[in-house]
């Protein structure tokens, strides 16, 4: 980096899809970066295997079983438990990057630790602006600290705009449109977990896959780009673009638009964030234009996917409603993997939460919190009604 010696990074979520392709960008720059944290939630074995590999000197663990297992099997590392233990991660003295990679809301408070210790921030969480993104921002910039955005749009935005912040007019998101862009209802209804884990051009964990399917991605996206670049939502468009060539686009007062284009491989986003403003090779692949011959561009069908619709009205409503679409939505997508609910429920699912949901204006972080509780309660109690109606049917 721009010094001689090796930039020091934590890996909040090192055995998730994002973590392991940062470790790929690690093992492509072995003398640019030195790996001091890892965490994981049960993956002992491959958390053990990053340990001998990158010699981290501490571990953090989700998993009661994973931590009494590691303590036993990695004696040199220093092992930590849960969410404090994520937080300590997150502050870690001799780090000077954090890349947040976890899943879900369960990323804000170590995320607020990591700004609080005057952390460069690498964040691949987006679930955490969704959440808390007026309180994480205000305290980015009380701390002063640099946090760059690893989704790939948001990545891209954030290139486009060096140096344009001030001429801004509107960030047009793009999305492939899912796996599922080309189904009926009724198709879509009859949607697996394994149809939808099967994205057509990223390679990503089960959790975004899935909202990827539902256009839910898409919607968090629109509430991250919201907080990250200062827009109003109006002022956000996302447009269906298949190939995800285009991986987001800014268009300037004048009429200009600039757009990011590259090959879909997170590796290329995540290692910006880890070398900015200083750029490297890549182990991702040059985008060949010539094999490529065509972009297509298409408005996304809000009729289909309600959850980009459910998403913007989140966000525009702002208070706690859009922590309660980030938890109703984990809730539903993890009982969607669990087989316990349909793909169309999703959506469902999510609006009936936020309908019941009483929205607090300007939220303390422990309001957001609770609201969060909530939300997941609602939804698991609404998972349960839906699931004993066909038990009834075939009763009678
Ligand atoms: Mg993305």
């Amino acid at each position: 980096m721009s010094d001689n010696r090796a930039s020091k990074i934590v890996i909040l979520g090192s055995t998730g899809s994002i973590g392991r392709q940062a470790l790929e960008v690690v093992d492509k720059h072995p003398q640019e970066f030195e790996v001091i944290g890892i965490s994981g939630f049960d993956e002992a074995t491959l958390l053990n295997q990053q340990i001998e590999r990158y010699g981290p000197q501490l571990v953090t663990v989700g998993d009661e079983r994973a931590y009494q297992q590691l303590k036993i099997t990695a004696p040199n590392c220093q092992i930590a438990y849960g969410p404090e233990g994520l937080c300590q991660l997150a502050s870690l003295a001799e780090a000077d990057i954090i890349l947040v990679a976890l899943s879900g809301a369960v990323g804000i408070l170590p995320t607020l630790a990591a700004i609080d210790a005057g952390k460069r921030i690498a964040l691949a969480n987006k679930e955490t602006l969704v959440a808390a993104g007026d309180l994480v921002m205000a305290r980015v910039r009380e701390q002063g600290v640099v946090m760059i955005p690893v989704d790939s749009e948001h990545s891209a935005i954030f290139q486009c705009l060096a140096g344009e912040e001030k001429y801004l007019h509107k960030v047009w998101l793009t999305a492939s449109g899912g796996p599922f862009r080309e189904f009926s209802q009724v198709e879509l209804e009859k949607v697996s977990v394994e149809m939808a884990l099967k994205h057509p051009n990223w390679s990503m964990g089960p959790k975004i896959t899935v909202d990827s399917a539902t256009l839910m991605n898409k919607g968090l996206e629109v509430i991250e780009a919201h907080h990250l670049f200062k827009v109003e939502y109006d002022l956000i468009e996302v447009l269906v673009q298949r190939e995800s060539v285009i991986h987001s686009m800014v268009e300037l007062k004048d009429g200009s638009f600039l757009a990011h284009l590259g090959v879909a491989d997170m590796r290329i986003p995540i290692q910006y964030a880890l070398t900015y403003p200083q750029r490297m090779e890549s182990p991702a692949f040059s985008l060949d234009f010539k094999s490529l011959q065509a972009i297509h561009f298409a408005n996304p069908d809000i009729e289909k996917f309600p959850a980009l619709q459910l998403a913007y009205q989140a966000g525009k409503l702002g208070g706690s409603m859009p922590a309660v679409l980030n938890a109703a939505n984990e809730v539903a997508v993890n009982a969607f993997l669990a087989r316990k609910t349909s793909f169309t429920a999703i959506a469902l699912l999510v609006e009936e939460v936020m309908k019941e949901h009483a929205n607090i204006k300007a939220p303390s972080l422990e309001d957001i919190l609770q609201a969060d509780a909530w939300a997941r309660i609602k939804c698991e109690e609404k998972i349960l009604k839906m699931g004993t109606l066909p038990e009834r049917k075939t009763v009678f």
